[in-house]
C-alpha cells in the first residue's frame, strides 16, 4: 500500500493546465521544490545541533507567466485566487496560505528586486501539516519562481534564509534552518547534514540504491494547549543557562548528569535528549559515510526512545507506527524506524530495503488501521533534487 509519488512531469502538466483554466494563460516559468524528511537529529536544530534530512520525491510545483502589470494573481487547489500588489510593503493577511508567499515577496523587495506582475498556479504532492514541510516547499518553490521571473539567482543559502524569514515573520513559526535548507539544497542520492551552529550544509552520500526511506503519516495531529514546540524550546534554553554554557555543542553528558539536581526532572530529561541526540546524529553520519548500516537501527531506536521518554514529543500513534516497523525487523527489510519532525503526530521515517518496501508498507498500513481505525498515508522515497526551475 505504498502511495505512488506523482512524477514531476505530471505535476508540471497539472500546474500548467490549472493555470490555463484559471487565468487563461500558458505557463512559461515553472518551479519545483520538495518537502523533506529528517532521518535523525530531532529537536536539536535550535540547539546548535546536527540534523540529517533529505529532500523527498514530493513537490510543490508552480507554473506562472508574467502579466505586464505589477499585480500577482495566484491560485491553488481548493482556494480562491488572491491578488498581491508587488510594489507595496507586504502585510500579514487573514488568508493563511497567502502569508508564506507574501513573506517571500517581501524578502525579494528587501533585496531591492523589482518583481514584475505574474499569474501563477500552485499544485503539490507534499501532504500538508504532516511534518514533511509543505510550508518550506511552498516558500522555496515560490522563491525559485521569483528568481525565474526577476531573472536573478540567489545563492542557495541566501534563498533558504529568505524562505525561513518568511516563515518567521509572516507565518509566525520560529523554525530552525532545517526545513528550508533541505528543500533548497536537496540532491539526488544525498542526505544533507546541517551543522546548525554554523549553518553549513554538507552532502552525505546515500548512494546504495538497494535502500529506501518509507514515510508513514499517522494522519493525527495533537495540538497541545501548552504550545509544545515553544515550551520545549524554552526548556532547552533554561537547561543551557543552568549548565552555564553558551552552546549545547560544548556540553557533555557528564556535565548534564552533574547538574541533575539543579536542572530538576523535566529540564534534566530535555537536556539529556539534546546531548544524546547530537551524539547519535554524528554517529549516524559516520556510519552513512562508510556505508555501514549495522548500527543505524540502534541509533534510530535510541532517537525515538529519547524523543518519547525524555523530550516527550511522541504520541501513541507515532509509537505504534514505529513499533510495527521495528517488529518487522531486519529479516523483513527494516533497518531502523523513528518518529520524525516536531512530533505530537505527523510522520515516522523507516529506513528499509527497497525490494521489501511494498511488503513493509502493507504491514504498516494494515496493522496501523486495525489498531487505530485511522488510514495512514504511506510512501517510499529516495533523496530528491532540491528547489529548481524546470
Ligand atoms: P507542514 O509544513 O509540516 O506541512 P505547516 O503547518 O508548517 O505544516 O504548513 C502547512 C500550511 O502551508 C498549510 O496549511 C498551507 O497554509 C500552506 N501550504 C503548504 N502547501 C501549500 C499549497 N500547495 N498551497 C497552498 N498552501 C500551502
Ligand atoms: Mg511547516
Amino acid at each position: 500500500m505504498l502511495q505512488p509519488n506523482k512524477p514531476l512531469a505530471d505535476l508540471t502538466a497539472d500546474a500548467k493546465a490549472h493555470l490555463l483554466e484559471t487565468f487563461n494563460v500558458e505557463g512559461t516559468v515553472v518551479a519545483a521544490a520538495p518537502g523533506r524528511v529528517n532521518l535523525i537529529g530531532e529537536h536539536i536544530d535550535y540547539c546548535d545541533g546536527f540534523v540529517l534530512p533529505l529532500a523527498i520525491e514530493r513537490y510543490v510545483v508552480i507554473a506562472a507567466r508574467a502579466n505586464e502589470s505589477s499585480i500577482a494573481r495566484i491560485s491553488t487547489e481548493g482556494q480562491d485566487p488572491i491578488e498581491i500588489d508587488l510594489t507595496q510593503k507586504q502585510e500579514i493577511s487573514d488568508i493563511k496560505w497567502s502569508n508564506y508567499l507574501r513573506g517571500v515577496i517581501q524578502g525579494f523587495l528587501d533585496r531591492g528586486d523589482r518583481i514584475p506582475g505574474f499569474d501563477a498556479y500552485i499544485v503539490s504532492s507534499v501532504p500538508l501539516g504532516a511534518g514533511l514541510s509543505s510550508s518550506a516547499a511552498l516558500e522555496c518553490c515560490f522563491a525559485t519562481l521569483i528568481e525565474g521571473l526577476v531573472d536573478t539567482v540567489l545563492r542557495t543559502s541566501e534563498k533558504a534564509l529568505l524562505a525561513q524569514k518568511a516563515e518567521h515573520d509572516f507565518a509566525g513559526v520560529p523554525c530552525g534552518i532545517m526545513d528550508q535548507f533541505a528543500s533548497a539544497f536537496g540532491k539526488k542520492d544525498q542526505l544533507i547534514l546541517i551543522d546548525c551552529q554554523t549553518g553549513d550544509p554538507e552532502m552525505v552520500p546515500f548512494s546504495d540504491q538497494s535502500l529506501s526511506i518509507i514515510v508513514s503519516n499517522t494522519c493525527v495531529s495533537h495540538d497541545l494547549s501548552d504550545g509544545g514546540y515553544a515550551t520545549r524550546r524554552k526548556a532547552t534554553e533554561d537547561g543551557l543557562a543552568i549548565i552555564g554554557k553558551k552552546s549545547w555543542r560544548d556540553v557533555t553528558m557528564e556535565e548534564v548528569l552533574a547538574k541533575k539536581e539543579e536542572l530538576g526532572d523535566v529540564i534534566f530529561r530535555r537536556s539529556r535528549h539534546v546531548v544524546s541526540e547530537i551524539q547519535r546524529t554524528q554517529d549516524a553520519v559516520k556510519d552513512f559515510k562508510v556505508n555501514d548500516f549495522s548500527q543505524i537501527g540502534k541509533l534510530m531506536a535510541g532517537s525515538h526512545a529519547s524523543l518519547r521518554d525524555d523530550f516527550e514529543v511522541s504520541c501513541d500513534e507515532l509509537d505504534l507506527m514505529v513499533k510495527i516497523a521495528t517488529d518487522i525487523g531486519f529479516e523483513g527489510g527494516v533497518l531502523g524506524a523513528r518518529m520524525t519532525g516536531g512530533g505530537f503526530g505527523g510522520s515516522t521515517v523507516t529506513l528499509c530495503r527497497t525490494s521489501d518496501a511494498e511488503a513493509i508498507a502493507k504491514q504498516l498500513h494494515e496493522q496501523y488501521l486495525e489498531k487505530t481505525g485511522i488510514t495512514p498515508l504511506i510512501f517510499a522515497t529516495r533523496p530528491a533534487q532540491g528547489a529548481h526551475l524546470l
